[in-house]
């Protein structure tokens, strides 16, 4: 999507701290972290949301969640726990619209969530 922040990213054209990447998706870091920990997990295919994933997706999904937990141990942030979140459409607050996991951690969490 030409016109998509997180495609930019991919193709090069917007500047990432890149912490992980492989054919499927790429993680790095947000730019405006709500945590001392704060990276973003995205596919690499062009996904809206949650809200439009296809059996097709199933790969890429799976595999965002498993580096979400491998980065969550590099960065040691697995003995405490910490939070993968997923913002979907208005109510959700979703402000980019390109599937992306927030690997969130380094402090407590609350819950619910605002
Ligand atoms: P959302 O609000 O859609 O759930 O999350 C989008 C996230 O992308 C926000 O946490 C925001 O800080 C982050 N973000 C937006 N633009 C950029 C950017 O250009 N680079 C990086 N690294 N993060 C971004
Ligand atoms: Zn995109």
């Amino acid at each position: 999507m030409s016109d998509c922040i997180f495609c930019k990213i991919l193709e090069g054209t917007i500047p990432a701290e890149k912490a992980y990447e492989d054919d499927l998706v790429l993680a790095f870091h947000d730019i405006n972290p709500q945590a001392p920990f704060h990276v973003l997990i995205i596919p690499k295919k062009h996904i809206e949301s949650v809200g439009t994933l296809t059996p097709e997706d199933d790969g890429a999904l799976c595999r965002m969640f498993e580096v979400a937990g491998k980065l969550a141990r590099e960065l040691g942030i697995d003995r405490d726990g910490y939070r993968v979140v997923s913002n979907v459409g208005v109510f959700g607050q979703q402000s980019v619209p390109h599937l992306h996991l927030h690997l969130i951690g380094g402090r407590q969490m609350k819950w619910p969530p605002g």
